[in-house]
């Protein structure tokens, strides 16, 4: 390709010579201007280089300000020409009489230059990031924080579609982990089948980095090709993050850049700031870990563990809370208790195997008609409990019968001849007079239960 020159330059001589230099030429092709408008809007296109002639036309621009090397051509009134060429600062000029070989040797070196200047520049800024990072990472406490600064980092200063940290736990082989993705901040923890990322599988048993210049030829990706087209990606870079020898993540960057891939530098970069930021990533995969395991145990401990419904000790806990606010706000709360119908004639008949799970299709039944703000939990045993809050005795009522209905037309799938069951059901309600306490609320809701045993089961009995 040519590289483009804009002259700038009224001077009779110079433009001779210069119309003549760049006729036919291969390597550069001229354009030029007359006025200060067009040049201005030359300029932006980001020419190879500029010439200009002295001295009106070297006075009316700013060399300094130039994105390129300026050129400029003394002719006419040489010592006036040169006077103006100091003053600008200009490195670069010509001295009528004009040389091809000389014009020549001095445009290529002044391009030459400012590529390397901007390489240096470029090389400059990458140093600045790296230890911005660096300091950045050991300085900052929250591992989230950390993170998406890596990802940011790496997003400002590479042209990139999209930019993740991946993190693959030793103790599993199958799944990758985005931990950190620049495109949406609050994204962590989305599991990844490695089954379909060929590139990162690649990465993690040669440990080094890999490189994807065209996602649609690359045999690498021929089986997952089908998945990857639609989505515009065009290269990939994975690069590992390694500690003690283990691959632990990896920096998965993508573009969508027709025909660009990512450049020597840019992948120089991303691995320089993988082994800078190593330790810092590993803290954060292993709290990221914690966590998620914590928010497990978390869940674990208030699952009952038969049904997946809350267990009791949860219900408490909320009936504490609900309790109280009730009494402060004077709002309502009702609590329905349940209590399977000849439970025990399940188990004799079809064993306690299948017992437990009729338990479980009870509960998933009862869970499923039930609003997200109503705390639903197991008693005990084939007993279970609802609290219902913002809701008055003849609401609690209503949503006692359709729940009654709902469980009386369920066909359970563990129960041969797909045989329904009935439950009976007590209410309590509060605000009420007897209701001094939240366990009053269970104790009556207990009471009105063991009535509604009595009158036959299958019937709702509320509290009075
Ligand atoms: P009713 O309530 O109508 O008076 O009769 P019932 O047969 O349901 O009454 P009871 O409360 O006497 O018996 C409850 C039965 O539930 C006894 C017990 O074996 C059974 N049960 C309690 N917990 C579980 C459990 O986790 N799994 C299984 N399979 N059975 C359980
Ligand atoms: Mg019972
Ligand atoms: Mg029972």
């Amino acid at each position: 390709m040519r590289k483009e020159i804009v002259i700038y330059d009224k001077n009779k001589e110079s433009l001779e010579f210069l119309s003549n230099f760049f006729k036919d030429n291969d390597n550069y092709s001229a354009i030029f201007i007359k006025d200060e408008k067009a040049l201005q809007k030359e300029i932006k296109k980001n020419p190879a280089a500029i010439v200009v002639g002295t001295p009106d036309d070297l006075e009316r621009i700013k060399p300094s300000e130039m994105g390129c090397p300026v050129i400029v051509m003394v002719s006419g009134d040489i010592t006036n020409g040169i006077r103006s060429v100091i003053k600008c600062d200009i490195e670069c000029y010509l001295i009528s009489p004009f040389h091809k070989e000389d014009f020549e040797h001095k445009l290529r070196i002044a391009i030459k230059k400012k590529n390397w200047f901007e390489n240096i520049y470029r090389e400059k800024k990458d140093l600045e990031t790296i230890v911005e990072l660096v300091h950045l990472v050991s300085s900052t406490l929250d591992p989230k924080e950390v993170l998406y600064f890596v990802v940011k980092k790496i997003a400002d200063i590479i042209d990139v579609t999209r930019c993740s940290i991946i993190s693959i736990p030793i103790e599993e082989q199958r799944h990758a982990y985005v931990i950190s993705t620049y495109e949406d901040p609050k994204i962590t923890n989305i599991k990844l089948d490695l089954k379909k990322y060929p590139e990162i599988r690649k990465a993690l048993s040669t440990k080094s980095t890999v490189i994807i210049e065209d996602a649609l030829k690359d045999p690498l990706l021929e089986e997952v090709r089908s998945v990857i087209a639609p989505l515009g990606i065009r290269s990939i870079v994975v690069v590992p993050v390694i500690f003690r020898n283990e691959v632990i993540g990896t920096l998965f960057l993508r573009t969508s850049r027709a025909g660009h891939t990512f450049t020597q530098r840019e992948i120089r970069l991303c691995n320089a700031i993988a082994n800078a930021s190593t330790n810092t990533l590993y803290n954060a995969f292993l709290y990221e870990k914690l966590a998620t395991e914590k928010t497990k145990l978390e869940k674990f401990a208030i699952t009952d563990y038969l049904t997946g419904t809350y267990n009791i000790r949860y219900f408490y806990h909320r009936l504490e809370e609900e309790f109280s606010r009730s009494q402060r706000y004077k709002t309502p709360l009702s609590c329905i208790m349940f209590d399977i119908d000849y439970f025990k004639k399940i188990n004799d008949t079809y064993g306690h195997r299948i017992g437990d799970m009729v338990l479980r299709e009870f509960a998933q039944c009862v869970k499923k008609h039930t609003r997200k703000s109503d705390v639903f939990a197991r008693y005990g045993g084939e007993e279970f409990i609802v609290l219902l809050t913002q809701t008055f005795k003849e609401g609690a009522t209503a949503e006692a019968e359709r729940l009654r209905q709902i469980i009386k037309g369920q066909r359970f799938k563990s129960l041969k001849n797909k045989k329904g069951i009935t439950v009976s059901i007590g209410i309590s309600y509060y605000p009420n007079k007897k209701i001094k306490t939240q366990d009053d609320l269970i104790t009556f809701a207990d009471n009105a239960l063991f009535n509604a045993k009595n009158s036959g089961r299958d019937q709702i009995r509320v509290w009075s």
